[in-house]
């Protein structure tokens, strides 16, 4: 399902290097290159989806197993005080690289910006 010239699905084939910190057969967790707070990590999925709003019913359990991975991670990172899970879609959300992902944000307290 890769998709030519998308930068995670490059990371994904090891064209792009990244510290890849988990991964199995639907998940790959790295650090993001611009981190916006301590712990800022990106919870992907092996499949290439291009936002959230283009997954079909079928990737429903997939989109459950990216907050379950990122808990996972959370806990492993030592976030016991709190982190936030955020997933842009589209350009109104915010979002720059067409690949479903999921941000893992902490390490400080977190301010609420839109
Ligand atoms: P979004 O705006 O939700 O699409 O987030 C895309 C994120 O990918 C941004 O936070 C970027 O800093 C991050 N990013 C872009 N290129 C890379 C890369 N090669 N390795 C790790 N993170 C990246
Ligand atoms: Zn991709």
């Amino acid at each position: 399902m890769a998709e030519n010239d998308c930068i995670f699905c490059k990371i994904i084939n090891r064209e792009i290097p990244s510290d890849i910190l988990y991964e199995d057969d639907d998940v790959l967790v790295f650090p993001d290159i611009s981190p916006v707070a301590p712990v800022h990590l990106l919870v992907i999925t092996r499949k290439h989806i291009p936002s959230l709003a283009e997954m079909d019913e079928a990737d429903t359990p997939l989109v459950g197993k990216l907050t379950k991975v990122a808990n996972q991670l959370a806990r492993d990172k030592g976030l016991a005080n709190g982190y936030r899970l955020t997933v842009n879609s589209g350009p109104d959300g915010g979002q720059l690289v067409p690949h479903l992902h999921m941000h893992l944000l902490g390490g400080r307290k977190l301010r609420w910006e839109n």
